[in-house]
């Protein structure tokens, strides 16, 4: 028997069984042709169909309107930060960006070498504590950039800001697919895959096509978001295994119900680890409470002094990835789609046994 092993690991993280069992299967023999998807070539009648059901399913799921396009690229969420200010920040105009943690802050200095950057809100002097919630968008900005999940601060938007005026941009890289959203009044969505979604190696983006073309610039073949729609996401080769671990986790999150059905999921093992947390007193959560984030939940010990014991007893119960991120410290536990409430009942059991016994 495999033991059960909790993982809150923030990113690459928990996946349904499922998909790794039909992605394990696929490499030695997919849909029964004798053949591995590693060997067969993108373009062919075997592998098409892959991209096309996942581009439909997100279109599906997030029930987005024609304007929208769905692309799989390369390069992270990362490559994000640089390729969107590319294609919609003209040199001289300026684009207004949320300042909410170190995921925001990458955005930040990227588009600052394309255009120029106001900040419309900053919680950066409360260590991140809270998303803004009073935001300054300048009427004549290209568009706002938000962060929707921090995911080392542990900040979730509860208030998408849709009227700010201006084209709305979104990094979801660790809250996508996680709740249903007004999709469709977002100018352009990026998410990296290996948080919420899939394997490490792509890239999701949503782009609003009317807003596209409207730069001066020169934009590099393999950057403009224009010839990817064009070529339907298959401009060159794209890392054909991670779109279809990506296909694989879409099916499963529509069989489970979709997006709406996710969030209940979501929202009850939220309500359990942070109704848990406050009644600890033992246990603190440093966000704000309006702020908290239902993926990745971040606290600390007021005793610091006992936080290595806790991790400790974690490690002997099979739980891993609750140290938090090496710039926060404390603990951070992902609750992402796939991981079930059995561990977050586990881990909730635990911090009451570890209270009690330290009380
Ligand atoms: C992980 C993460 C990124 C970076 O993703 P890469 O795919 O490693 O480039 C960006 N934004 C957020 C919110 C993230 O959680």
């Amino acid at each position: 028997m495999t033991k059960v092993i909790h993982n809150f690991n923030a990113g690459p993280s928990i996946l349904p069984k499922e998909v790794f069992e039909a992605a394990s299967q696929a490499i030695l023999n997919f849909n029964d042709t004798g053949l591995s998807i590693l060997e067969i070539g993108h373009r062919t009648s075997l592998f098409q169909p892959v991209m096309d059901e996942a581009r439909a399913l997100v279109k599906e799921l997030m029930q987005l309107d024609d304007q929208h396009e769905v692309l799989f690229l390369h390069g992270g969420a990362s490559t994000q930060f640089m390729q969107v200010p590319m294609n919609l920040l003209n040199e001289d105009d300026i684009a207004s960006y949320t300042e909410t943690g170190t995921w925001a802050g990458k955005a930040i200095k990227e588009a600052r070498l394309f255009g120029h950057v106001e900040i419309a809100g900053s919680s950066k002097t409360d260590q991140y504590n809270h998303i803004p919630a009073e935001l300054n968008v300048s009427p004549t900005a290209a568009y706002l950039h938000i962060t929707t999940n921090e995911t080392i601060a542990g900040t979730q938007w509860q208030q998408i800001p849709y009227d700010c005026g201006v084209p709305l941009v979104a990094d979801m890289s660790s809250d996508i697919l996680s709740r249903p959203l007004d999709f469709n009044r977002f100018a352009l969505i990026y998410a990296g895959a290996q948080k919420n979604m899939g394997a490490a190696g792509v890239n999701l983006v949503v782009v609003d096509k009317t807003i596209l073309g409207k730069v001066n610039r020169t934009i590099p073949t393999m950057l403009d978001y224009r010839n990817h729609i064009n070529e339907g996401s298959m401009l060159n080769t794209p890392p054909v295994f991670a779109v279809y671990v990506v296909l694989l986790t879409l099916r499963w999150l529509k069989q489970q119900g979709g997006v709406a059905a996710m969030e209940k999921k979501n929202n009850e093992k939220a309500a359990l680890f942070y109704d848990t947390l406050d009644s600890l007193p033992l246990f603190r959560g440093p966000v704000a409470r309006e702020s908290r984030s239902k993926m990745n939940a971040v606290f600390v010990m007021n005793n610091p002094a006992l936080e290595q014991e806790f991790l400790e007893r974690c490690k002997q119960e099979n739980m891993i990835g609750v140290k938090g991120h090496r710039s926060v410290g404390g603990f951070r536990v992902s609750l992402y789609n796939a991981l079930p409430l059995s561990s977050v009942q586990a881990l909730t059991g635990l911090m009451k046994d570890f209270a009690q016994k330290k009380g």
